[in-house]
């Protein structure tokens, strides 16, 4: 009777103790599966917040760098139009391409030709169905003193980009204001969106030109650019 009784105590024991160590560690295998399981849960929905799709639609801006390849354009007192036209048209896509609403496009990006007669500049901007298109130039003339900015459209719809553009970079330029004027260039007359032709300044003005050949000068004018067509298409 009485070893029973023992061997029923020491099972007893045996039980209780075995409970007591299970019990200790069965939570701390539980946690870690829970935070195994948040883990989880928060890679789940960093990559449903990734996957969200943007259905925004952006504005297509063409800049036409004037010129380029066989024709330099106007010959300035140190360089050329087409020159300048295309690292001015640069600058303005570099800034473009931050802006989530706007989708860049250039007519040319090298010193290649683009011929007229075939009308490959408004074609391309027609093309892709452009909701803006920005045709880049500098101005010549006989007497170096002369000295302005100058803005041309043809349509009656482009008729208040050019202002807005012109405001922009005129104020920015600090060149003479020779103002806005309608004109029937061939890059203004077949494209089917808002154009603008702009003639920053005369380069064969050699304090001006010298002013627009700098780095400086060009993203300032670039920056105004950029400002004009979001007063435009997004303000
Ligand atoms: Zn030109």
């Amino acid at each position: 009777m009485k070893k029973w009784l023992r061997l029923l105590l020491l099972l007893l024991f045996i039980g209780l103790l075995y409970f007591t160590l299970t019990d200790k560690l069965e939570p701390d295998t539980s946690n870690k599966a829970d935070t195994t399981n948040n883990k989880a849960d928060t890679t789940n929905n960093k990559t449903d917040t990734t996957n969200t799709p943007s259905n925004e639609e952006k504005y297509k801006v063409v800049i036409d760098p004037g010129h380029g390849g066989e024709d330099p354009g106007a010959i300035g007192a140190s360089g050329y139009e087409k020159d300048f036209t295309l690292s001015l048209a640069k600058k303005i896509s570099i800034l473009l391409q931050d802006e989530p609403k706007l989708e860049v496009h250039m007519t040319r990006e090298e010193d290649v030709f683009l011929s007229a007669e075939t009308r490959e500049r408004t074609n391309y901007a027609n093309n892709i169905d452009a909701d803006v298109f920005i045709s880049l130039h500098a101005n010549t003339f006989t007497d170096p003193s002369v000295s302005g900015t100058e803005s041309f459209y043809y349509h009656k719809n482009s008729k208040r980009l050019a202002n807005i553009i012109h405001r922009h970079v005129s104020e920015t330029t600090g060149f003479r204001n020779r103002g806005v004027k309608k004109e029937n260039f061939f890059v203004l007359k077949d494209t089917t969106m808002p154009a603008v032709l702009l003639e920053i300044g005369y380069i064969t003005n050699p304090e001006d030109e010298q002013k627009m050949l700098t780095d400086d000068f060009q993203q300032s004018v670039a920056e105004s650019i950029k400002s004009g067509i979001k007063e435009f298409l997004i303000d």
